[in-house]
């Protein structure tokens, strides 16, 4: 997968020309919430856009934003998760386990 220059994110190339198939091209995007890469014409047709972060989230996550609300960029999920580990960690040490 090469850059695209147009996002960033990515190109979806697969050619399947070859053994009869066909040939797809599209731009990739990366779901703010999940970090899901998703092609963009699929995501025009069934994706949506959290208005909380500003960016574009697939459609199994605009179903969860519409309950949960924003879950966050993946990015803070990510951090949060290995603060979490660290702090865990520090107990287990403090307390000699
Ligand atoms: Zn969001």
């Amino acid at each position: 997968m090469s850059k695209s220059i147009f996002h960033g994110h990515g190109y979806f190339m697969n050619d399947d020309r070859a053994s009869g198939g066909k040939m797809a091209e599209d731009d990739i995007i990366a779901c703010a919430h999940t970090g899901a890469a998703m092609k963009k014409a699929d995501w025009k047709l069934h994706g949506g856009m959290c208005m909380v972060c500003a960016r574009p989230i697939s459609a199994a996550a605009f179903k969860r934003a519409k309950v949960f609300g924003c879950e966050g960029p993946e990015e803070k999920r990510i951090e949060q998760a290995v603060n979490a580990h660290y702090h865990a960690q520090q107990n287990a040490k403090v307390l000699g386990i």
